[in-house]
């Protein structure tokens, strides 16, 4: 394990967000690998880590003021052992190489975990939406398009959201690739209802966070029923946990953006959700002109530099970390601990720093990991994909069926994994396990490509 992250430090350094994903999953499945003898031997580990492709590109486009932008961008396919790469684009500015591997890396054992035939990958710029007007990042997307294009197809590489990509984004770049290829197919997913889009989709992470925090409460013979959420984010994650959350009966005191949270003591009700989905998806406004409209509730802005952050210092059972990676710390999780924390369902992807699981797990924690918490997405995705391929749509029973029994099954792989490696309710060795041989015993199966 030490020489995959010799390997890896040595290979890429400067990668930190790389190193944490690939140091998590080593650390998991040592056990797998001292019980086959024949990955090690076939270098299981030294191939995952290698995408199979990187794609890196310039994205230039004219602003408003007539003036060039240039941006950087890139794809990487991780790995397309069990179907076509698949996996979200991320548009902030924060995007590099790095972060991008890491999700396309946690996404590859994410997508198998859903036992939904997509390989994994992941992709975006360092362009910044924010501020942008609708042309502006229209012109920008149709850029990102006119080369990624050659890249992608409905049974090569299905890219879909993430941060900084919604339904907006999705809608531009899907009409470019068509223009460009010509073609009405799947190549997208997250689009428009009426052009190819799922039901539930939009809801489908945040959603399958719930289902998978309600299974992980009922081994505990516990529901949602009356507790008490902290929830960061307001984008589409945490919009979504929220209303399945109320629909489920709990309170949620917090959301957040990157300049600070709002605590709501009465909780946040679905009126005052529905202010919130207005303001950041239509206004794309922040989520501190929530204090302003809802007077019981407080914001609190976020100073940089800061050693812990506020928001998860407040008592409560459960929390979601739906913001963005390494949002909580080994001190956040202190805090959580201490204030009575007994389950955290992770909507972002890798949330938590390697010190601050630790400390969940040390604690009797029931921790959801990313790669299976959140996985709902990525899987009516998948169910878009099947959808498209049948030129049919399900109905939202159907979809939302769907993904319960898809969450459920998740959970229950994850739990399986745990107790068979001598870790019970440890969900994420569980996950990291189960995705992983899932992966590796398809690319064996292929050969040495
Ligand atoms: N970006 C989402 C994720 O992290 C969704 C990916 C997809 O739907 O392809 O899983």
């Amino acid at each position: 394990m030490t020489e995959i992250m010799d390997i890896v430090t040595a290979r890429d350094p400067g990668q930190p967000e790389f190193h944490q994903a690939v140091s998590e999953v080593a650390e998991s499945i040592k056990p797998v690998l001292d019980k086959n003898p024949e990955y090690r031997q076939a270098k299981v580990l030294e191939r995952i880590v290698e995408p199979e492709r990187i794609i890196q590109f310039r994205v230039p486009w004219v602003d408003d003021k007539g003036e060039v932008q240039v941006n950087r961008a890139f794809r990487i396919e991780m790995n397309s052992a069990l179907g076509p790469y698949k996996g979200g684009l991320r548009f902030h500015p924060s995007v590099n190489i790095s972060i991008l591997k890491f999700l396309a890396f946690e996404q590859t054992f994410k997508n198998a975990l859903t036992t939904l035939p997509m390989g994994g990958g992941k992709g975006g710029s360092d362009f910044d939406p924010k501020g942008k007007s609708d042309n502006e990042v229209m012109r920008f997307c149709q850029s990102f398009m006119a080369e990624l294009y050659r890249h992608i197809g409905p049974n090569t590489d299905v890219p879909a959201g993430d941060i900084g990509v919604g339904a907006r984004e999705i809608g531009y770049l899907f009409g470019f690739y068509k223009k460009l290829r010509n073609e009405f197919t799947g190549v997208l997913t997250g689009k428009g209802l009426n052009w190819g889009g799922s039901l539930i989709r939009p809801e489908a992470t945040g959603y399958g966070v719930v289902y998978y925090a309600a299974e992980m409460l009922a081994t505990r013979n516990e529901t949602l029923e009356g507790k008490t959420c902290l929830v960061s984010g307001s984008g589409n994650v945490a919009q979504y946990t929220t209303e399945k959350l109320l629909e489920f009966g709990a309170k949620i005191v917090t959301l957040s953006d990157s300049n600070g949270y709002i605590y709501d003591p009465e909780g946040v009700s679905q009126e005052k959700l529905e202010f919130v989905k207005m303001l950041k998806n239509v206004r794309r406004g922040r989520i501190k002109e929530y204090a302003e409209k809802y007077s019981g509730a407080e914001y609190v802005a976020l100073e940089s530099g800061q050693d812990h952050n506020p928001l998860w210092d407040y008592q409560a059972h459960c929390a979601f970390p739906s913001a963005t990676e390494n949002e909580i710390n080994a001190l956040d999780a202190q805090n959580l601990v201490k204030n009575g924390v007994k389950v955290v369902a992770e909507g972002a992807n890798m949330p938590t720093t390697p010190d601050g699981i630790d400390v969940f797990l040390n604690n009797g924690v029931l921790f959801g990991p990313s790669k299976a918490a959140n996985a709902g997405g990525v899987s009516v995705s998948g169910l878009e994909m099947t959808q498209n391929s049948m030129r049919l749509g399900w109905n939202r029973d159907e979809v939302d069926n769907r993904l319960q029994m898809i969450m459920k099954n998740i959970h229950k792989t994850c739990l399986d994994a745990a107790e068979e490696y001598g870790t019970p309710q440890n969900y994420m060795n569980g996950a990291n396990i189960a995705g992983f041989v899932k992966v590796v015993d398809a690319m064996l199966d292929q050969g040495v490509v």
